[in-house]
């Protein structure tokens, strides 16, 4: 990180508008010219970068330009915050909303996959627009906070769902709301008796630490359980600031979560990723997810196989404290959700014997013969219909006769 003065185009800066969430955001750098006085670019670059910007928006807070080492054209902050034409090229696969986040919504700007959470997405807005986005369709493209009537709606919506205990409030980024507005939104969620717990996701600790300031943190002591998910992918984003922001967080009462994204020439190395989860510990960020990149459009360049991901673990599990081992998962594209992959520990089975391998190699049998009995069936949990599977492969379990099949399947099975 160099002094920000010593860049032209901040030398009259003061380290308080430096300082200052909101300084960073109005001088945030969305043009080809104002990038240029902070990293050299080439005339064809230049062009390159002028072309995408006719699709997707630009913008990087000065901050997080500031990490970019400008003798490094492979730099992995620039990587994720410099436009490449590469962003306009649609490969055969590429998705527009990969997700099926707008299929599965029963209001606008909100997802509900899964039992017993949701997805709010309350702003298009980002203060710096990732180049591997996965929701292009949306973000960096029209710049908007959602309307307050469409707010008021997901507010019902969630409201009148009793098995819903988690709100994610995301994006765009969940902290372009100011203190006020946030709390706004926050205090409404947490009125709501069925919501246990409420997740925000943001980059703000990665992009723009500034943005964690004592009105926030202040502001969200009073809604607790309030968790807080980030994304650091690379561990040149680990500076003083933004560990002081996490610590911030964290001394407010967050538990903090970390969700990186696997992506081709910034993270793809598992020597890059054990230093990244092991510098995220230290900062009191528990790596909670490594996604691999998803299918929308105008990503590709960034993508690796799924066996990429798969040696990363391997490469961590064992070797590394398992705080500092996320898991690693793929969004199945149409809505299939979050789907972990790994590597395979369980080797064989038969009745009674498992046969297991560690990280090292070394093949171990397990004797699955047991006695006494389960407390399944005896605690009060298990006739509680919060605590009930009421779908899913887990289901069977409990109901072997439900079997799960496809429904265009043209033999049903009895
Ligand atoms: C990721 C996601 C969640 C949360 O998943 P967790 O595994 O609980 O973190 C919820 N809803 C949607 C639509 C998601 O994409």
């Amino acid at each position: 990180m160099r002094d920000f003065r010593t860049i032209p185009l901040w030398k009259d800066v003061t380290d308080e508008q430096w300082n200052d969430w909101k300084w960073q955001l109005k001088h945030s750098i969305k043009t080809v010219e104002q990038l240029q006085e902070v990293i050299p670019l080439s005339l064809q670059e230049e062009r390159e970068i002028r072309g995408t910007l006719t699709t997707f928006n630009m913008a990087i807070t000065p901050y997080y330009a500031n990490l970019i080492d400008p003798a490094n054209p492979t730099d992995p902050v620039r990587m994720q915050s410099v436009p490449s034409l590469r962003e306009t090229e649609i490969n055969i696969g590429d998705l527009l909303d990969p997700l099926d986040e707008d299929v599965d919504s029963p209001v606008e700007g909100l997802t509900h996959r899964y039992p017993d959470r949701v997805l709010m997405l309350i702003t298009t807005v980002c203060s710096m627009y990732c180049r591997h986005c996965t929701r292009r369709r949306m973000v960096g493209e029209v710049d908007k906070h959602i309307d307050k009537k469409v707010l008021a709606k997901q507010l019902e919506y969630i409201a009148s769902q009793p098995a819903v205990r988690d709100v994610l409030i995301s994006g765009g980024d969940a902290l372009m709301f100011s203190n006020e507005r946030l709390e706004e939104v926050i205090s409404q969620v947490r009125a709501i008796p069925h919501v246990e717990i409420i997740r925000l996701a943001t980059r703000m600790p990665v992009v723009c630490p500034q943005r964690i300031d004592e009105g926030l943190t202040e502001m969200i002591k009073k809604y607790h359980p309030i968790y807080v998910n980030t994304h650091f992918n690379h561990p040149n984003e680990i500076t003083p600031d933004s560990k002081a922001a996490c610590e911030r967080l964290a001394n407010a009462g967050v538990p903090l979560g970390n969700q990186t994204v696997l992506l081709r020439g910034v993270n793809d190395c598992p020597h890059v990723m054990k230093k990244l989860m092991h510098q995220l510990l230290q900062i009191r960020v528990k790596p909670y997810y490594i996604y691999q990149c998803d299918l929308s459009r105008g990503i590709s360049h960034f993508r690796t196989s799924l066996g990429k991901g798969i040696e990363i673990i391997e490469s961590l599990r064992g070797h590394t404290t398992g705080m500092a081992v996320p898991s690693f998962v793929v969004d199945a594209p149409g809505g299939g959700g979050k789907i972990p992959v790994g590597p395979n520990y369980l080797l064989a089975r038969s009745d009674h014997l498992t046969i297991l391998r560690n990280y090292e190699g070394v093949i171990t049998v397990y004797n699955d013969k047991t006695s006494g009995e389960s407390v399944c069936g005896k605690d009060d949990a298990c006739t509680d219909d919060r605590y009930l599977i009421k779908k899913g492969v887990a289901r069977i379990f409990t109901h072997p006769e439900e079997i799960i099949e496809p429904s265009h399947k043209p033999r049903i099975l009895k």
